[in-house]
């Protein structure tokens, strides 16, 4: 009996020996596979800035040493594009890894959306974020949201676990400015206070804030990576930031650096921007300081071109935020990764951010879902040969104005863009970046197949789900702008 039940014991504690040694087993092989198989991943996502804009870019008047130590140990895309030229569409793409007009959500989300229109991206497209989530990514969004600002269209229902941030299409920056106003008009008993002034969220619960904007989310961003430095497993950050967009506030000792810039809005830009530097100088900190960042893939860009009016800079590129000319939707990018992406190489041929989702996946040896459809292509190979990964492939941009809509199309050295209610015009964009040449008389064929190549793409539009500016809804009716009636006709 005494035998039998030592005997017992004896079986017992092999047993728990046994469960004990492969617990620890599988846990170690699952650091293993966080720690070094599968990079983390971070999207630095700056707002209406300017192609030239960073000093890895050219800029000449505002330093970026901290983004530009980035890019140097990089590769830079010098032809790289966002899928819309304003910020909603462009973020709806980067995460759906679809143009926005195919699940109609071609416009912006007007302000205070959750009161006009009730929805966000539709639910039938599956965000990047999920598949990463899904695959066992830790995943975190903070600061600009803009894709949907009522339950069942959060981040939290979109694949991310953390969030912190603000939900509409912009924010004001100084908090003893913003929440003042937003509890004056609280206490005056209004019901539709403008989202730019709503206090910012942590997961769906209001936060108290004395930062400046843009050092909050700097800070969130250095929580968020030295928390998940704990965790096994690997992570994604979206950190979208909302500066350099309006309105144009900056803080007093990043304006001081910028003394030599006369003028008054380029000069609060510039500061702005500044302070994006030094907040991705404190992300890398701290990526460094928690030993992730050898392991982490950091791509930087800007969400569409900039505003020339609001301090921005897009030199050379013709035109602004908003069309389709390269100033409105091609934006400074890069990739950095050590020993995995080259350092110091520019790579000039076309990426879009549609190129995120499956590229990104695949780095993440997430399973994407066989009926997804996706717009872009994984392009790690072809950007660490050098290579190109689209060779006789197009890129689109389309963005609807008062009664007509605009068109630019990218492929290989070509551009052909429709601005403005003009007949079409056909540009060589590696000769002519500002697009000052029309080069469509001598090239007919070229253009004719550039421009049926983005009017087979536009079959694929579905009915816009909302407006922005509302107004747009009644045009989009009375001139029938969905038929595409004049915009695919080349007059010469
Ligand atoms: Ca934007």
């Amino acid at each position: 009996m005494i035998n039998k039940s030592i005997n017992n014991c004896l079986i017992l504690s092999i047993v728990l020996l046994f469960a004990c040694c492969s617990g620890v087993k599988s846990q170690s092989v699952k650091s293993s596979d966080a720690q070094t198989s599968r990079p983390n991943i971070i999207v630095v996502m700056t707002d209406d800035m300017g192609y030239a804009d960073v000093g890895f870019n050219g800029s000449k008047d505002i330093i970026t040493p901290e983004i530009d130590k980035l890019a140097n140990g990089g590769t830079i895309c010098t032809s790289a594009y966002v899928a819309h030229s304003f910020c909603g569409p462009s973020r709806a793409a980067l995460l759906t890894g679809r143009y926005p007009h195919e699940f109609g959500s071609q416009f912006n989300l007007p302000a205070n959306s959750e009161e006009s229109v009730g929805e966000g991206i539709p639910l039938s497209e599956k965000f990047l974020s999920s598949v990463l989530q899904e695959s066992g990514y830790r995943t975190g969004v903070i600061g600009k949201w803009h894709l949907g600002a009522v339950e069942g269209y959060e981040p939290k229902d979109r694949g991310f676990d953390d969030f912190y941030g603000f939900l509409g299409g912009g924010h004001n920056y100084f908090p003893e400015d913003y929440v003042t106003k937003y509890n004056q008009q609280k206490a005056a008993g209004n019901k539709h206070i403008w989202e730019y002034l709503t206090p910012l969220q942590r997961n769906g619960v209001e936060v108290e804030e004395d930062e400046y904007l843009t050092d909050e989310l700097s800070d969130d961003a250095v929580r968020f990576v030295s928390d998940s430095s704990k965790n096994d497993k690997p992570f994604f950050l979206y950190l979208a930031y909302n500066a350099p967009h309006t309105p144009l506030e900056a803080k007093e000792d990043d304006m001081q650096k910028f003394d030599h810039i006369k003028d008054k809005a380029r000069r609060t830009y510039a500061a702005m921007v500044y302070a994006v530097d030094r907040g991705v100088g404190e992300l890398v900190a701290a990526l460094k300081a928690t030993n992730q960042y050898d392991n982490t893939l950091i791509v930087f860009l800007s969400d569409n071109g900039g505003r020339t009016d609001q301090g921005a800079n897009n030199y050379p590129l013709k035109g602004v935020k908003g069309d389709t000319y390269e100033g409105g939707f091609r934006v400074p990018m890069f990739f950095h990764w050590p020993n995995k992406i080259p350092a110091g190489k520019k790579f000039d041929y076309p990426v879009t951010a549609l190129d995120f989702y499956p590229t990104f996946a695949s780095i993440a040896n997430a399973k994407i879902p066989q009926d997804k459809q996706l717009d872009g292509k994984n392009i790690l190979n072809d950007l660490v040969k050098g290579e190109n990964p689209r060779k006789g492939e197009m890129i689109f941009a389309m963005r609807h104005r008062n009664g007509f809509s605009d068109v630019g199309v990218r492929e290989d050295e070509w551009k052909a863009t429709k601005a403005y209610n003009s007949p079409w015009k056909l540009y060589n964009i590696n000769k002519d970046m500002g697009e000052t040449t029309d080069l469509s008389k001598q090239n007919p064929e070229q253009l004719k197949s550039m421009v049926l190549g983005a009017q087979m793409w536009s079959k694929k539009h579905t009915e816009p789900r909302w407006f922005d500016p509302e107004s747009l809804r009644e045009i989009w009716k009375e001139k029938k702008m969905g038929e595409f009636i004049n915009t695919f006709k080349i007059s010469n």
